[in-house]
Order: structure tokens, then sequence, then C-alpha cells
């Protein structure tokens, strides 16, 4: 096998999710109007540029590296790596694919592992039994729940992979965000050691101003979800969930939300509903079913019913000061990362979905 097929092949997974987003995509332009599920089509759009230009980098061999969800991709810019969402990949390979990933439950499940810890972590952890994934490095923080992070020591103990961690206090105050900015600096150069190379803190300042620009138009879009009938469509949800996870921090994601919200926009206008006639609207304080998101649009089709927001596309913040100093940079950073979605939940669940509401 040559270098470049050995690179490549250190992330087998995510050549299967660009396979399946690849697949979709067509099956989208040839059998849907050009009026149908945009969101689908645009955010499949962006998504494949991302992913096909991480394959390329990985085929130049820069290092792989794995990190949870509740860690934001963007702040990984700090170094030339490939960056891949344990939770992310087999997740939206399960929503692209008939079957799933199913076949890689039953492998972690069957080498024993509890069956009672967080799913999102099961898919890569059967993957990495069969030696599909080769990750330099790991980065986590300790959150958003102990199931989740329970399953982390497989990946350092089983498999070899040095794992960073990043403690996260669980209270939501100043001196927590001092802490945890601080945290985030020390693993941010704990894996530049791992994986031999200087973490650039500008790099990553460019990508935390292109993440404040779509928090900014998300923001504007949100606005708009307030009116009757909502200007979204409910794929809208889990596709947007798909975009923080796969190309935060590029301008794809900038490019992702204009177009959506452009197409808002003209609905508003026009009171136009996706689905026809909206006559139910609803929140959904958690997730929805990722296993198959085709609910979405029979919710919209069939019931009328529109999903205005779910647990993670539901992730307003303070944009990060990228100005002033290091300091100030990583204290916006800790804020923002602590109240990601189902970290701010974690702490406690109720209160929170009242404030969303
Ligand atoms: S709260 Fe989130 S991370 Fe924790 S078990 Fe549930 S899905 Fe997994």
């Amino acid at each position: 096998m040559n270098s470049t097929s050995k690179n490549e092949n250190r992330i087998v997974p995510y050549k299967m999710l660009l396979d399946a987003m690849e697949t979709t995509y067509e099956l989208v332009e040839k059998i849907l109007p050009e009026t149908g599920i945009p969101s689908l089509r645009i955010g499949l759009e962006e998504m494949i540029t991302v992913v096909r230009r991480d394959i390329e980098k990985a085929r130049e061999g820069v290092p792989i590296v794995g990190y949870h969800f509740a860690f934001q991709a963007d702040y990984l810019k700090c170094f030339d790596c490939v960056p891949i969402c344990i939770e992310g990949v087999s997740y939206f390979l399960g929503t692209l694919l008939m079957n799933g990933v199913e076949k890689y439950y039953d492998i972690i499940g069957n080498w024993g592992h509890p069956f009672h810890t967080c799913s999102a972590q099961k898919g890569a952890m059967g993957m990495s039994l069969e030696n599909l994934y080769h990750f330099d490095a790991m980065i986590t923080p300790t959150a958003p729940c102990d199931s989740t992070c329970a399953s982390y020591p497989f990946f350092k103990f089983e498999k070899n992979i040095p794992l960073i961690i990043a403690d996260m206090p669980f209270l939501h105050d100043e001196k927590s965000y001092k802490y945890y900015g601080e945290q985030l600096k020390l693993s941010l150069h704990s894996l530049g050691e791992v994986i031999g190379q200087e973490p650039d803190f500008d790099k990553m300042r460019k990508a935390l101003e292109v993440e404040n620009e779509v928090s900014k138009l998300r923001m504007e879009l949100f606005d708009l979800i307030k009116a009757v009938p909502s200007p979204i469509e409910n794929i809208f949800n889990p596709i947007s969930a798909a975009a923080t996870i796969i190309i935060s921090g590029t301008p794809e994601n900038i490019s992702f939300y204009r177009r959506i919200l452009d197409i808002a926009k003209s609905r508003y206008k026009n009171k136009e509903h996706h689905g026809g006639e909206e006559k139910i609207r609803s929140i959904w304080p958690y997730m929805l079913t990722f296993f198959d998101i085709s609910l979405c649009e029979w919710l919209d089709r069939k019931m009328g019913m529109s999903v205005l927001f779910d647990i993670f596309n539901y992730n307003l913040s303070d944009p990060v000061d990228t100005k002033t100093d290091i300091d100030s940079l990583f204290y916006g950073m800790a804020r923002k990362a602590m109240g990601w979605p189902m970290i701010k939940q974690s702490t406690e669940f109720y209160y929170p979905f009242l404030d969303d509401c």
C-alpha cells in the first residue's frame, strides 16, 4: 500500500461519511425539485467541500485528532490537523445510511463495554476495535456528563491513543470561566506536544472570528423563526447541528448560514411554510431523531408541525473577544464552551430550557 492510501486509511469512517453525503446529495439533485428541502442541499454542498479538503490533508499525512463534540472544532484550528468528531461521524452516518452504524455498536457491545454509557461514542469505539481509525491524539472536556466521559479511557487504555482532558467545572460563574479558559490553553499546549506542533493562536483567532460572524447570522435567523409560520424547514435543525460539528471555523459555515438566511427572509416576506400550512409549533428540549430525519419532513408536510429548535441548534453565545489579549480570548472561549449544547443543560436542565423558551 502506498503512503497516500495508508494515510487516508487512518480515517476510513470519515471517507464513509463523505461517500454517504455525496450519494445523498446526488439523490437530492436528481429527485427533489429545485425548491425541495433547501437546507439539506445547501448543508451537504458546504459540508462536502470541507470533508473533501480534510481527506486531502489526511492523504498528505497531517495528524488526525479525535475530539468530543463538546470541544469546539474551531479551537483546533490552531493546528495543522484533521479534526474528527468522535460522536458526530457515527451519528451522521446513522442519519444518512439505512442501517446506520449498528454493526459497530454490536462490536463494542460484544467486547463488553457497559451498555448504559452514552451511545454517542459507541460507533467510533467499535470502528476503532476494527482498526478503521488511527488517531494521533484525542481531546475532550470533562463534560457534558459522566456517562460520556466514562467511555474515553477506552481509547487511552485499549487503543493507546494519547488522551488530553480539559477539566471543566460544574458551576457556571466567573471563576469557572477563568479556570476553564486556563484549562483550554493548557490542553491545547499538551495536544501540541503530542502531535509535535506549536499552537498557532493567531490562526485560531481567525477561526473564532468566522464563528463570531456565524453567531450574528444565527441570531438573525432565530429572530425570523419567531414568526408564524416558521421560515425554516424542520430538517434545518439536524443539518445545522452537523454543520456546527463539521464546518465550524471555516468560511463554508458563514456561507451555509447566509444562504439559509436568504431563503428564510424570502419565506418570511411571503408568509410561506415549507410544509404548506403550519398548524403546530414545537420546540425539542433534547435531540431530534438523528437515526431517521425523514420524521422532520413528515412532521412538516403531514402534520403541519414546525420544529423551531432542538438542543443542538439553539446554540447562541456572546461573540468571543478576539482583539484585546490572550486572556480575554480564552475567557470568551471558555464562556462559549460552557454554554455549549448539552453542557449548558448538564448543570441543570429546566432553567436553561425555560430561558430558551
Ligand atoms: S447528555 Fe449528551 S453526552 Fe451525556 S449521555 Fe446524553 S447524549 Fe451522551
